[in-house]
């Protein structure tokens, strides 16, 4: 598995040291001497690893790895920072600018190789599902840009730490729940990992038991369906040989740390693991979903304000060049506050999701229904006049007004609307289109809620 690597380093012999090692290993290299230069060789020739020196004139390394990871273009494109021995600081600093992986000066070759080996392996993972996606981000742009979003939350994932050793599986613990991590789970015994399902972002291994072969259990888990793409992060100490964390790394182990642990690499490795893990996620779930689910709002299935606003433009254009009529309808649950108060949140939940329904079924596929806020959504009518509008949201609002029978509740609920007509001035800014109708909303929720205002009362 040959990949492209840009090497870049404002100190030439080192430069040139790396290019000899990874050469001869068959890696196609690529160099920079300099920040600006490593930002636009990465856009220009995509490559598929940069190694990247912190010390550097003008641009420093963190400086290029954050504006790399902040554009969609180079987000995907791991990172290795290359950091001074002892430099804990540099690491944690790098963790922030959202690197992948760390190397220290100077670099031991096994590292390298490692690293690069099970970057390689996840890059062409990742450009396989980005290819399959491509189309659908061409025609919503604004994906990618989610993706990343999506794949940087890595402080609520569930890590599971089997580990024999309950004092250092208590460090980890300790360390990792520091971070905020959502859960981390010890298993002592290595038998449960039988138990792990795929709700698991990550696993961390410690190779050596007292009865088991730790490599055997790395492959148990790779053969398991649950655990095919769950990364793995082994931890081996300073006598296991070398040949056996490469063996572990081709079966398809992701990462190793060297134990004792040393903190910030613990953490660096395990965000990076959990990071790429979302990355593969978000990929594949809008894959499978059609490219829907970064657009949708998890509870209801409603659209999200983001895609809302995206189409928004385009709905506003259409109307302007056709000289078609277009409403904007906005409505807010009253009192809903109360209902979380009196009946708990997962009924006012489940309420969400009913009164989202009913405003589906009221309006047409070509309605664009998005849930706006907490309990408020918006819908954007083409070919709608105002007074047409008017009936539609005079239809919403007594059907709402019906009860809502829940799994443990019966509740009575009404809302406020307001609807707004588009002006051709709109095409310049469509908040305003969008500020007109929440004007009108919260003229409703002021004469007294249960009601529509219409925007300049053509009623
Ligand atoms: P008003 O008639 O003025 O709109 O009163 P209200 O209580 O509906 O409005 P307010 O904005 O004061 O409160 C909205 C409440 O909606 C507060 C928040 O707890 C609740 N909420 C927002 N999002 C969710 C959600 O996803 N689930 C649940 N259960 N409640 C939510
Ligand atoms: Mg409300
Ligand atoms: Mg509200």
């Amino acid at each position: 598995m040959t990949a492209r690597i840009l090497v870049v380093d404002d100190v030439l012999s080192n430069v040139k040291l790396l290019k000899a090692k990874l050469t001869a290993e068959y890696y196609t290299v690529i160099t920079a001497y300099d920040g600006q230069e490593a930002i636009d060789l990465a856009m220009e020739q995509q490559p598929d690893i940069i190694l990247l020196d912190v010390m550097m004139p003008r641009l420093n390394g963190f400086q290029v790895c954050s504006e790399l990871k902040n554009n969609p273009l180079t987000t995907h494109i791991p990172i290795v920072m290359v950091t001074a021995l002892h430099d804990t600081e540099s690491r944690v600093q790098g963790i922030n600018a959202g690197a992948d992986d760390f190397l220290t000066k100077p670099i031991k070759e096994t590292a390298l190789y490692a690293r690069i080996k099970s970057l390689t392996r996840l890059k062409f993972v990742i450009d396989e599902l980005r290819l399959r996606n491509k189309t659908n981000a061409e025609m919503r742009g604004i994906i990618d840009r989610s993706v990343i979003e999506y794949s940087r939350e890595t402080f609520d994932g569930r890590i599971i730490v089997v580990d024999e050793d309950r004092l250092q599986a208590q460090q980890i613990y300790k360390i990792l729940s520091k971070q905020c991590f959502r859960s981390v789970e010890v298993l002592n015994n290595p038998n449960e990992i039988s138990n792990i399902d795929d709700n698991c972002d990550l696993i961390i291994l410690n190779t050596q038991f007292s009865e088991i072969d730790g490599l055997r259990l790395c492959s148990q888990l790779r053969g398991k369906l649950e655990t095919r793409y769950t990364p793995i992060l082994i931890l081996s100490d300073e006598s296991q040989s070398e040949s056996v964390l490469i063996k572990a790394l081709e079966m398809g182990v992701n990462d190793y740390l060297v134990t004792p642990l040393d903190e910030n690499e613990l953490i660096a490795r395990v965000n990076s693991q959990v990071k790429r893990k979302r990355y593969q996620d978000a990929l594949r779930m809008n894959l499978f979903n059609n490219a829907e689910m970064s657009i949708r709002d998890p509870l209801t299935g409603c659209y999200n304000k983001r895609y809302f606003y995206k189409h928004l433009q385009n709905i506003v254009e259409d109307a302007v060049v056709k000289e078609k009529h277009l409403s904007m309808m906005m409505l807010d649950v009253d009192y809903f506050k109360m209902i979380n108060d009196n009946f708990g949140h997962t009924t006012g939940d489940e309420l969400l999701k009913q009164i989202q329904k009913r405003i589906s079924e009221n309006i047409r596929i070509t309605d664009l229904l998005a849930r706006f806020g907490g309990e408020e959504f918006v819908i954007a009518m083409p070919d709608t006049n105002i007074q047409r509008a008017y009936i539609v949201a005079e239809r919403m609002r007594n059907m709402i007004a019906q009860p809502f029978i829940l799994s443990h509740n019966t509740v009575n609920i009404t809302v406020s609307i307001g609807i707004a007509l588009i002006q051709e001035s709109d095409l310049e800014n469509v908040n305003l289109f969008v500020e007109r109708a929440d004007k009108c909303l919260y003229k409703a929720k002021d004469g007294g809620r249960n009601r529509i205002v219409l925007e300049d009362a053509v009623t």
